[in-house]
């Protein structure tokens, strides 16, 4: 018996007790291919000592102080040095604990960023369907993964959304052409809807992570809707939480299109899960604007300096060692890799991706696309038959009105040729074992 409230329920999970580069070991021994860095997390391997090092120097020098009381060297330092990174003009970053607390974050801002123009009619928030920004409330409302909805569905409903970019089963009727046209009109339309002088902001992900498995836009898409939220004065808020930071092959997922937003998130890879962190950047712009009235928001743990210390370890490594090349180069030979191996398997409708961020789509026919009934438990048989073999996978399911069935992939761009050989070696084992 134990006394810890598990994430998962129905199966007893074994023990880890170590982990190093793409490799983790439970209690028996056995070690574990870490395909998907947890939840695409971990993306400079396990057990780098320099970020163990940074970790435990700022925590020996100065452990906590309270945001409202205090700066530190460790924030003032990372906030300089990020800045030169992300995408956004005269950055300003508001470090939290998460990926959740971020997009909370943000939502904000924008809702204080019109508060301040004295536009305070501006409250709506467009998200899009089959999107994921987190489990707290204020996320999972603009979020659109249905199953993590409903439970809660009593208190959500506050924000409007529009249909995501994916490709594979895109509902555009001249579909692949004019996609991002086609996105950039349901978008255009939601503003209307709502009345354009009540949306605040638009919230997507550069590419679609948890509840799409890496479906990438077309190369139109971003710079259409971001035109139209221009026209309508609606802040664009990028959730890089899980593109963020080299995941993509590039530093952020928009760099892809060079579009730039007012608002920014980010969490996972920004300390490739050593240390909870993660945060929301603004424009100067922005910040400039709420700057007077200040912002009404905060945590306990915001603004913590061994997260920063921890985060610009990160950086440094990411950027000294060459990571985000590596990234772009290790992912797209999986992807290859995975692509040829899959491109006959009856029940891998598509496989696809950006950077160390791929997607496998699987699929009861491949030529109508027909999912898998959810009874079936396509995803969840998998990812034991991964697990039976040495293999941690990243999944979701649901997608398709209820069914459906997305693996994830996404490996520390450490991963060596021979490490990533046996990732795809054992992807396709575990999708193979259930043939027949
Ligand atoms: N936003 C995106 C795009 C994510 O993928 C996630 C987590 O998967 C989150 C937000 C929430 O992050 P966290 O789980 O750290 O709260």
């Amino acid at each position: 018996m134990s006394h810890v409230f598990h994430r998962v329920l129905s199966r007893a999970l074994p023990r880890a007790v170590r982990a190093d580069g793409v490799w983790i070991e439970d209690a028996d021994g056995k070690r574990y291919l870490d395909g998907s860095g947890g939840a695409i997390v971990v993306s400079l391997g396990h057990g780098d000592r320099a970020l163990i090092d940074a970790m435990t120097a700022q925590a020996s020098r100065l452990p906590y102080v309270h945001g409202t009381a205090f700066t530190t060297d460790s924030l003032e330092d990372y906030a300089d040095d990020v800045a030169s990174v992300l995408p956004l003009d005269d950055a300003r970053i508001y470090p939290v604990s998460g990926g959740s607390e971020a997009v909370e974050t943000a939502l904000k801002l924008a809702r204080a960023y019109y508060l301040a123009r004295g536009e305070r009619s501006r409250t709506v928030v467009i998200g899009r369907r089959s999107s994921y920004h987190g489990n707290t409330l204020g996320a999972l409302d603009v979020g659109g993964k249905e199953q993590l909805r409903r439970p809660y569905a009593p208190w959500l409903g506050r924000f409007a959304h529009v249909d995501a970019a994916y490709e594979y089963r895109c509902a555009n009727p001249a579909h692949p052409v004019g996609c991002g046209r086609w996105h950039a009109g349901q978008l255009e339309r939601a503003i209307v809807g709502a009345g354009p002088a009540t949306v605040a902001a638009f919230i997507a992900e550069p590419v679609a992570g948890a509840t799409l498995a890496a479906a990438v836009p077309t190369d139109d898409y971003w710079s259409s809707v971001v035109e139209v939220c221009r026209r309508h004065r609606v802040l664009v808020i990028a959730d890089e939480v899980m593109t963020g930071f080299g995941r993509t092959g590039r530093w952020f997922g928009l760099d892809h299109w060079g579009v730039r937003p007012d608002i920014l998130t980010a969490g996972k890879g920004s300390t490739s899960g050593y240390w909870p962190f993660g945060f929301a950047a603004c424009s100067g712009e922005v910040f400039e604007t709420v700057r007077p009235n200040g912002f009404v928001h905060g945590f306990t743990w915001s603004h913590n300096g061994v997260g920063a210390a921890v985060a610009h370890a990160a950086l440094r490594r990411l950027r000294e060692s060459n990571l985000v090349q590596a990234s772009a180069l290790q992912g797209e030979l999986l992807l290859k890799d995975l692509a040829g191996a899959l491109a006959e398997h009856p029940t891998v409708g598509d496989v696809r991706g950006i950077g160390s961020m791929i997607g496998i789509e699987l699929v009861a026919d491949r030529d109508t696309k027909v999912p898998f009934a959810r009874s079936e438990q396509r995803t969840e048989r998998v990812l034991a038959a991964a697990r039976e073999r040495g293999l941690l996978l990243y999944s979701n399911a649901g997608h398709v009105d209820g069914d459906g069935d997305l693996l994830m992939l996404g490996p520390p761009f450490t991963i060596s040729d021979e490490e990533r050989g046996l990732l795809a070696e054992r992807t396709v084992a575990a999708i193979t074992s259930l043939d027949g």
